[in-house]
């Protein structure tokens, strides 16, 4: 799966792409992780990609040419000539801009976006972006929380990591995704623990609970089911 980040600052997310399980993803090719600097899409001097807002206000917004022929420009044409991809109903890209009042990002948006071959994530900056791009070049318009950020970068990078868990083979065994909290809307997964069986915090002895320690895995799974639950 591709993902495609179009943003006015690609370092904050190299790191990111550096570490871990995303860079582990890229490794075995399950995903490719594209950063691109919407600055390319500009012709001035100064590489404009903002403007003042129509009507007055404060802040800058970003405007529509860079970001519409960003989008052209990286969006996948065809699935892509491997037969092993081109199952039927295959989905090929998705266009979204992060926005504090767009829809509220959940698990279920993962499992639906990690169906495409492609997700093209705009970052928004300053005052926001020109309301156009929301209307007629973006899909989806989503927020990750009901909070401000400064930019779309972060909800770039949880999107990414969200989708990326829930592909093949990019989640080792060891860390299975299977029973995972929100599997379901609003399933809580049992807590876990491990080493040291018991430690003093705040003055008070706190213990592993004796189920996990007996070795009966029949006991365990129950405790384990018990304690999982479904939020209200
Ligand atoms: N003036 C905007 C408003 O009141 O909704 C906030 C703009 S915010 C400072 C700049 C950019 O950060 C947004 O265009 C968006 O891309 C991103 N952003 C901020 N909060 C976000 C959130 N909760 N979810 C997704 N993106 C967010």
């Amino acid at each position: 799966m591709r993902f495609d980040v179009i943003t006015i600052l690609p370092n904050i997310l190299e790191s990111f792409s550096q570490e871990s399980l995303i860079a582990r993803a890229q490794k075995k090719k399950i995903i490719f992780f594209n950063v691109h600097n919407l600055r390319k899409w500009t012709k001035d001097r100064h590489k404009t990609v903002d403007d003042r807002p129509y009507g007055g206000g404060a802040g800058m917004v970003l405007m529509v040419p860079p970001i519409m022929k960003a989008v052209e420009s990286v969006k996948l044409k065809m699935i892509p000539p491997n037969p092993l991809l081109q199952k039927r109903g295959d989905k090929v890209s998705r266009v979204i801009l992060f926005s504090a009042k767009g829809k509220r990002f959940t698990q279920s948006d993962a499992r639906r976006l990690s169906k495409y071959k492609q997700l093209i994530m705009i970052c928004g900056r300053y005052e926001g972006v020109d309301e156009r791009v929301a209307r007629h070049i973006a899909d989806e318009e989503i927020s990750i929380g009901d909070y401000v950020l400064f930019g779309g970068e972060v909800p770039a990078m949880v999107m990414t990591e969200a989708v990326t868990r829930l592909l093949p083979n990019a989640v080792g065994k060891i860390e299975s995704v299977e029973q995972e909290s929100h599997k379901k809307i609003g399933y809580i997964e049992h807590p876990h623990y491990t080493r040291p069986e018991e430690i003093k915090i705040k003055g008070k002895v706190r213990r592993v609970p004796k189920v996990l320690l007996s070795g009966n895995h029949n006991e365990i799974e129950k405790w384990r089911k018990r304690k999982s639950k479904f939020k209200s």
